[in-house]
């Protein structure tokens, strides 16, 4: 795709256009410098739509990015992006909502986003946050105070949409029965090998979005990548000439979801937004059909061993069904 062309956007239930490629900029540990060069190479590139999180110390490079990007004329102004930055667990609760968005907006030195997710469907105690999270530190999550706070954000102009993410369709259930906005999105791990039917039936249903992470199967090298060692897809993409990473997002856009996608390669960058003018087979797409499914990783691999949940049951914060 070249700069020219325009990423098709997602009208989502807000009223606003969501272009359905995203650049992932999460990548553990941060390092600043090479964040920021790989988010211009991205705009150079042709994305328009970034993912952060204030977990993940990706906002002031991409703030940064952007402020050079329009000082060489990449882009004209901060409008031409979509950007969304989430809400973690350790400001969680109705009064740190606010102050939270605001320093996301400080770090990203924009006037608003255009998605604001809360994270986790988790509350820890406020403070530092440690990875993983510890199991004494998790509290009960006022859902209803915090969606409220977000709706306050919403309805102050400091975002455009608010949403969530890892949400179970029980968690959205719960949600929907107490939210006057509704969530515009709900961001989960999604690729052929965890395709989440049920919830992506159930978001249809209700008007949610959906956002796909882990596209390619996520970051971590603890076990091979499912996507990757897929033979199916392998045969699917040797056959059509393109690339295994390729015939996983496309199934993905076929699917209806929005996509953020991390590369820090400019070659890989380019490689995953060349999805757009051609399409699998339905052959192909009933292959993919039969991946065997891999459940994405449940709330267990965010908590530590030691410690106990003492007001809270494992069943309310998990994030996967
Ligand atoms: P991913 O997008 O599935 O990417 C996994 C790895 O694939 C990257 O490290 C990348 O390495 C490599 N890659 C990218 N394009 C490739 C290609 N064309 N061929 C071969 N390898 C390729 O993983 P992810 O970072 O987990 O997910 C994407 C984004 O989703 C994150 O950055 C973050 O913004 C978001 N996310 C959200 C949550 C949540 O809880 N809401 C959780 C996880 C992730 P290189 O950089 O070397 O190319």
């Amino acid at each position: 795709m070249g700069t020219s062309e325009k990423i098709p956007k997602l009208r989502l239930n807000s009223g606003h256009g969501m272009p359905l490629v995203g650049m992932g900029t999460a990548e553990f540990p941060p390092v600043p410098e090479k964040m920021k060069s790989a988010y211009l190479d991205a705009i150079a590139v042709g994305y328009r739509h970034f993912d952060t999180a204030s977990l993940y110390k990706s906002e002031e490079p991409l703030g940064e990015a952007i402020q050079e990007a329009i000082k060489l004329g990449l882009i004209g102004s901060r409008h031409e992006l979509f950007v969304t930055s989430k809400l973690w667990c350790n400001e969680n609760h109705p009064e740190m909502v606010l102050p939270s968005i605001k320093n996301s907006l400080r770090n990203l030195k924009t006037e608003y986003l255009d998605l604001f997710l809360i994270h986790m469907p988790m509350s820890v105690k406020p403070g530092p946050h440690s990875f993983p999270i510890k199991r004494d530190d998790v509290v009960p999550l006022n859902l209803k105070g915090v969606w409220e706070a977000m709706e306050d954000c919403q309805n102050q102009g400091l975002t455009k949409a608010i949403g969530v993410s890892n949400f179970t369709t029980k968690k959205l259930e719960q949600l929907l029965a107490l939210a006057k906005i509704p969530p515009a999105v709900n961001q989960v791990k999604m690729n052929p090998t965890w395709q989440q039917q049920k919830l992506k039936e159930y978001c249809a249903r209700k008007g949610i979005g959906i956002t796909a992470y882990s596209p390619l199967g996520g970051q971590s090298n603890l076990s091979p990548n499912p996507v990757f060692t897929s033979e199916v897809l392998k045969k699917i993409a040797d056959a059509k000439g393109k690339t295994v990473a390729q015939i996983s997002l496309r199934w993905l856009l076929e699917q209806g979801v929005i996509i953020v996608v991390k590369s820090f390669n400019k070659e890989r960058l380019q490689q995953n937004l060349d999805i757009f003018d051609w399409e699998l087979t339905d052959e192909e797409r009933q292959k993919i059909s039969t991946i065997p499914q891999k459940k994405a990783g449940t709330v267990e691999f965010l908590l530590s061993k030691e410690g106990s949940l003492n007001s809270v049951d494992i069943s309310d914060i998990e994030i996967t069904e």
